[in-house]
């Protein structure tokens, strides 16, 4: 199997990239199923239901709306955020849902559209099924879909043949560990960036991936962009105040403060301006979720004011590191909060986005991975208990948090030579490991943590 840094870094809506992404994801690939197979010019009803994590936290996820809007032919990276919500009303209003765009049918988003929250399906905890009936309620199709992080969906083919992504590409430089990736570096006498574009070549020419980088890049920066300028409070009832327009005009009111802190509160300005985008539903690049979607955008955006000379190039390069360092997490462990807690979100996200800054301060692959292996070494053990089950506390504070412990982390490895006692690998296994120990309730469910001990107004 062979994932490329576009699997980790896609464009799509907040406010949750299992929970959000992945639902509208499945909703429209079992409309192209019945497309496919012909059944869906006899389709009279539709019904989903949703299990375990998706069914516990679906409503404050975002994932009823997910699935609508999926069902009606939208798909997560070109949905326009801001219809979306009229969009999911006017279905809800006229009873009446476009299947796939082209094929109206009666829906009542109250009952076709059914949330779990005690049961889940064997495979993962991110279960779906939908099913498609005919005039007469016979049912024409059925279908389990699984959201197993990150925006990543596996049928129930997939999910029996126990793969994530079909693709067999071969690649120039294969690596599913960190130890093999540095022994390319090796091998070759480049870089980690240079061992990733290489392999993206396998998919598309180097000219391809860096227009597809920058345009990631670009989506981060509109994100940080909007954030900054869009005050009120989140959607969701807990009524959480967007901070992040605030803090930029204190910031700049304040320019010229000779403390030294000031950098890293930019930093964390860009880590809210993103999270704030994606708890309200807005277009956000998952990196390598949604819910740690803050992180990468936040190093990046500390490189690209601090660092002189950062251009394009670098901007291409921190992206192909970071990509790397995901997909050793994705294939080794998990990205998914339900799965393994909030180490595999803003953990994973926190080691990519130190270990891209080391590349791009000119470290040495012993120092990149160095710097990833410290930013996931402590955020190890950190749960998933999001109150209320909206992506909005803790999780848009822990972005900030995570982006600032990512640039310590580079920079912790910079003063080093690369030689240090827990690997990469190591700490990646440890989070597998410490994910699989961990109870239910700290694995997305808002069951358990800050999501039990806060007083809800
Ligand atoms: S606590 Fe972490 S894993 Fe859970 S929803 Fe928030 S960011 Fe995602």
């Amino acid at each position: 199997m062979s994932l490329s840094v576009f699997d980790l870094f896609k464009v799509g809506i907040g406010p949750s990239s299992s929970h959000t992404v992945g639902p509208m994801r499945a909703a429209y690939l079992f409309v192209e199923h019945l497309r496919e197979t012909g059944t869906l010019p006899r389709v009279e009803q539709v019904r989903c239901e949703l299990f375990g994590s998706l069914g516990a936290t679906g409503h404050g996820h975002g994932s009823v709306k997910a699935v609508v809007l999926g069902l009606a032919g939208e798909q997560p990276h070109l949905v326009d955020p801001v219809a979306a919500e009229p969009q999911v009303q006017a279905a809800r209003e006229e009873a009446r849902l476009s299947l796939g765009g082209e094929h109206k049918i009666a829906f009542d988003v109250d009952e076709d559209v059914v949330l779990h929250r005690n049961t889940r399906l064997d495979f993962h905890s991110n279960g779906m099924v939908f099913e498609a009936f005919d005039d007469a309620g016979a049912r024409l199709d059925r279908r389990e879909y699984y959201s197993v992080g990150g925006g990543f969906v596996l049928d129930e083919d997939e999910a029996g043949r126990q793969v994530l992504v079909e693709d067999d590409t071969p690649v120039r430089h294969p690596f599913s560990t960190g130890e093999q990736l540095l022994a390319h570096t090796t091998a070759s006498g480049s870089r980690i960036s240079d061992v990733v574009l290489a392999n993206e070549r396998s998919w598309r020419t180097e000219v391809e991936t860096r227009a597809g980088l920058l345009h990631i890049w670009s989506v981060m920066q509109e994100c940080v962009e909007q954030g900054v300028n869009t005050g009120g409070t989140l959607p969701g009832g807990l009524k959480v105040r967007r901070r992040a327009r605030e803090l930029r005009a204190s910031l700049e009111g304040s320019e010229g403060d000779s403390s030294g802190a000031q950098d890293m509160e930019w930093v964390t300005l860009f880590a809210l301006a993103v999270n704030e985008q994606n708890a309200a539903g807005g277009r956000v690049v998952t990196a390598p979720t949604n819910g740690a979607a803050g992180i990468v955008p936040a190093v990046l955006h500390y490189a690209h004011r601090y660092l002189p000379g950062f251009d394009d190039d670098a901007a291409v390069r921190f992206l192909l590191t970071a990509g790397a360092i995901g997909v050793l997490f994705k294939e080794n462990a998990s990205i998914s909060g339900a799965e393994v807690g909030c180490q595999g979100e803003v953990g994973s996200a926190c080691s990519m986005a130190a270990a891209g800054l080391a590349e791009v301060l000119g470290g040495t692959p012993e120092q990149v991975e160095n710097a990833a292996e410290i930013g996931i070494e402590h955020n190890l053990g950190l749960t998933c208990d999001p109150v209320g089950g909206l992506v909005q506390i803790p999780c848009i504070e822990r972005n900030a948090v995570a982006a600032i412990t990512a640039i310590t982390a580079a920079r912790m490895a910079l003063r080093g030579d690369g030689r240090h006692h827990v690997s990469l690998d190591k700490a990646i296994k440890t989070m597998r490991e410490t994910g699989a120990d961990m109870k239910d309730k700290y694995k997305e469910t808002a069951r358990g943590g800050l999501a039990l001990n806060i007083v809800e107004c």
